[in-house]
């Protein structure tokens, strides 16, 4: 696919991952991803997400002879608090970085626009534009990972809300008394279907005497059991694993009633890890949203798991790069 391009850049607690994203569709192009180390602090990681974005921007052009004017700008997609008018980073507990300009300093590296935005915002735009969600008005987008995250599409646009912070269905609460939130709360849908909950509720389980193959998988050192460890024992067919991850469909139905019935959207779109647990997890989750929501909007959407798995960051940063460029709609 020609240029022109737009770079897109996923700073993930674990992974970077950049590629050039053509501005007229198709696959991202010069992939690199490899491991975020950001104990090493934000100026070494933007130092080689230059590096990176400069081999990836080099490697296109030199297969597809285009110039560097067709490498139009950098979309940032980033964890945590965004101020996005600024280009800063408030706070990222993922990453550690308080009140950082990533923005300006990867424009500055790379002599090129750049625009930040959230992380969760950026898959949700990826699958509204290129993946699950293609052609709808309304979209809301999951992403369960460390943590849970969201993003809100109204009428083909990022509803951001008065603050910038519109969107987090992870924090909304679906138990009174539930359970200890890393924000704070208590109760949070996070709290319950985020990966480090679901091994959470995993392990208390398993010392309260459930019976499970993961014991065995971690040589009964059950602390190191993981989410992915979690989906593993469930290929293998156990079912204390099958209950655990219906359980966590429960309560992410939970929450997409509560987004279904305050939002009235055309699709909800689960991307992330829990996504690799089975496609019959979501049966379960359309159960329990049925139950909870209004018959019509229940029936006016789809509930449906990503398809950009590896690179709805990219692609989604990019895009909100390329729908804010001048003469975009
Ligand atoms: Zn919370």
């Amino acid at each position: 696919m020609s240029g022109p391009w737009v770079v897109g850049v996923d700073i993930g607690g674990t992974n970077l991952v950049v590629g050039l994203v053509p501005v007229e569709g198709g696959e991202p192009c010069g992939l690199r991803s490899q491991s975020t180390q950001s104990e090493r602090g934000p100026d070494a990681t933007v130092k080689e997400i230059g590096r990176m974005v400069a081999d990836a921007i080099e490697d296109v052009l030199s297969k597809e002879g285009g110039a560097s004017d067709q490498v139009l700008g950098v979309g940032i997609g980033c964890p945590g608090s965004i101020d996005r008018p600024n280009g800063m980073v408030r706070t990222t507990p993922n990453l550690g970085w308080v009140d950082y300009p990533v923005s300006t300093q990867i424009a500055n590296l790379l002599q090129l626009p750049t625009v930040l935005d959230n992380d969760a915002n950026c898959a949700t735009y990826a699958e509204w534009w290129r993946g699950a969600g293609q052609g709808v008005e309304h979209l809301v987008g999951i992403t369960v990972g460390t943590g849970v995250g969201g993003g809100v599409m109204l009428g083909g646009r990022i509803l951001r809300g008065a603050s910038g912070s519109a969107g987090e269905v992870g924090h909304t609460t679906i138990d009174l008394n539930g359970r200890r939130c890393s924000c704070g709360n208590y109760g949070c849908l996070e709290a319950y279907a985020s990966g480090s909950s679901i091994a959470l509720r995993a392990v208390e389980g398993l010392r309260a005497g459930s019976q499970s193959v993961l014991t065995e998988l971690v040589d009964g050192n059950i602390n190191q059991i993981s989410a992915a460890l979690i989906y593993e024992a469930l290929q293998l067919g156990d079912e204390y694993a099958r209950e655990i991850m219906l359980e966590t469909a429960k309560f992410l139905g939970i929450g997409i009633a509560n987004l279904i019935n305050t939002l009235n959207p055309d699709v909800v779109v689960v991307v992330g890890g829990v996504v690799g647990a089975g496609d019959y997890l979501f049966g379960t989750i359309r159960e329990e949203a049925q139950q909870r929501s209004f018959k019509s909007a229940f029936e006016a959407c789809k509930i449906v798991p990503g398809q950009l798995p590896e690179t709805a960051g990219v692609i989604g940063a990019a895009g909100i790069f390329i729908s804010e460029m001048p003469g975009q709609s």
